[in-house]
């Protein structure tokens, strides 16, 4: 409506169409920080007003307040993250809005300098909180499923301890070369290939790759409990390839004598 009625904002703005805000994954925030972009804006429809049944505005409000804490959490400032809800024909709202948040990030200034952070340290702690999206998507589930009527409920929804704990005590996940049986339960079931696997040979997570979804735990048979969960400590070094063959105790003869 903005720009059938050739109304004025802000020139600094870059529009991304999406189906939905609910499309706007927290991975694409992030990245576009990332990418040095010095703020990111996401329109959505009016809340309870959406065209689908999933109500993907109330999940973009939600990534948005997660957004802020984890962008406390590395020292940028949250007012690079603004959602607004709107009708499509509230041309003149949106442009008011948009010029707003471009004259917010003009005083802000350039992504992470107006911060006084480094830009290499920013890129790295970018880099590492991306790589723990799916983690924090996941043991934030049930908060990232609310629907917050009450605006002065948002800053309650995620608190800064809680992001700060969070992202501090990550979890990682561990394979004991004492307790692998190398029964590869765990490498088929990891759904971002994560596991070193192979017959007889005691399985290593590549830590680099690994997400953190904790399915190697949970499907590691009791009998071997072989996986282990670390918090808020190194993970030991894997052990080295040509160490990790599993002799396995030969059978007694009677038993072989009986096959
Ligand atoms: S925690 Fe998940 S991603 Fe990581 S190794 Fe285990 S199954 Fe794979
Ligand atoms: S499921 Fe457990 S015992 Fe089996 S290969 Fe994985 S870590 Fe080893």
């Amino acid at each position: 409506m903005a720009g059938v009625s050739r109304l004025q904002y802000t020139t600094e703005a870059r529009l991304i169409r999406v189906m939905c805000s609910g499309r706007v994954d927290l991975e694409f925030v992030l990245r576009a920080f990332s990418n040095g972009t010095d703020g990111v804006f996401i329109g959505g429809c009016r809340l309870n007003e959406c065209n689908y049944i999933t109500h993907g505005n109330y999940h973009a409000l939600n990534m948005v307040l997660l957004c802020k804490r984890i962008m406390e959490h590395i020292g940028l400032n949250p007012d690079r993250l603004r959602i607004e809800f709107m009708s499509s024909a509230e041309g003149i709202l949106f442009a008011e809005v948009m010029s707003k948040f471009g004259n917010k990030m003009k005083e802000l200034g350039p992504l992470g300098k107006g911060e006084g952070i480094d830009q290499n340290e920013l890129k790295s702690k970018l880099a590492e909180i991306r790589k723990l999206i799916p983690y924090i998507k996941l043991v934030k589930q049930d908060k990232l499923a609310s629907r917050l009527e009450n605006p002065e409920e948002y800053d309650k929804l995620f608190t800064k301890d809680e992001i700060d704990k969070l992202l501090s005590e990550v979890i990682s996940y561990y394979i004991d070369p004492e307790k692998c049986q190398a029964c590869m339960t765990c490498a088929k079931r990891c759904p971002v290939e994560a596991i070193l696997s192979a017959k007889n040979q005691v399985h290593v997570i590549e830590q680099e790759k690994c997400i953190k979804c904790g399915t190697c735990f949970e499907v590691c048979p009791t009998k071997f409990s072989a996986v282990t969960k670390i918090s808020g400590a190194p993970v030991p070094p894997p052990l080295p390839e040509e160490k990790r063959t599993i002799v396995r105790k030969k059978k007694e003869k009677g038993e072989t004598d009986k096959e």
